[in-house]
């Protein structure tokens, strides 16, 4: 047993799916946890459109069970969780989380993969410049589609890479990091990143600091790209009467 990657870390069941309760500078020091432990990792974060999306995609449920560690991105999870009476501290965001890990020093090389072609290579620089010291094994804009899954693999194990970040959306990106994982050994840690390298490279903006902090992401996202409604609606109409069903039938 490795008593070092041991942590006991606080979970959360939302919607049957284990949240862990961390705040973002926790989440970054067991990453590093994840890193040193010897095996493989794939941690998500998930928001309240991938729980919802998770009760009839079975291999979905199967990869957000399996993960090493699930961050809770959305303050619809925060809610919930108190609503269960098991707060959590704090939303830790995809890109935050993404960040926080670059940051730091003994970050070993890192892999972009996903987004549109050069968004990838503007985050990595934009991280870069937040770390300089930050080895940034390769960017790829690549795509999940099955037939593209040897290129993607022989790319990023000639790189060197050994945390992989992938940016093609959910599910398709934590689905590809589950199938692929394995064949990727030098590979320790792999998480699935939705937008994160689009607002690094600044090719999506993050809605202002007060509205984040009111809760009113969503609305930012519906005022700035509307034809996410079906999305929106989903994180704020359908999750939390989901959550109250399931609170109501004692699940
Ligand atoms: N994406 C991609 N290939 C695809 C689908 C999506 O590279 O086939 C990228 C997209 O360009 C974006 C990222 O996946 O950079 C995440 O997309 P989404 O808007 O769903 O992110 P979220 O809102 O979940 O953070």
């Amino acid at each position: 047993m490795k008593l070092k990657s041991m942590s006991f870390r606080k979970k959360v069941l939302i919607l049957g799916i284990p949240i862990d309760a961390l705040t973002g500078a926790e989440a970054v020091d067991e990453v590093f946890r994840l890193i040193d432990s010897g095996s493989q990792h794939h941690i998500m974060t998930p928001n309240p459109e991938m729980l919802v999306e998770a009760r009839r995609n079975t291999a979905f449920r199967t990869v957000l069970n399996e993960t090493s560690m699930n961050v809770p991105d959305g303050t619809g999870l925060k809610w919930a969780a108190g609503f269960y009476g098991k707060p959590i501290p704090e939303r830790v965001t995809g890109v935050d989380l993404l960040t926080g890990i670059c940051s730091k020093e003994n970050i070993p090389p890192v892999f972009l993969l996903g987004a549109m072609p050069a968004v990838a290579g503007s985050a990595a620089e934009k991280l870069k410049q937040l770390n300089p010291g930050l080895k940034v094994a390769g960017t790829y804009s690549g795509s999940p589609a099955a037939g593209d899954e040897n290129d993607l693999i022989n790319r990023i194990n000639l790189s060197g890479a050994r945390v992989l970040f992938v940016a093609f959306g959910a599910p398709a990106q934590d689905l590809w990091i589950s199938r692929n994982l394995k064949k990727m050994p030098s590979v320790v840690l792999a998480m699935g990143v939705g937008g994160s390298f689009d607002f690094l490279a600044g090719t999506r903006r993050r809605a202002p600091a007060c509205m984040r902090s009111a809760g009113l992401e969503w609305l930012w996202r519906l005022i700035n790209e509307p034809r996410r409604f079906k999305r929106i609606f989903t994180a704020v109409v359908v999750f939390p009467l989901l959550v109250l069903r399931a609170r109501a039938r004692g699940e």
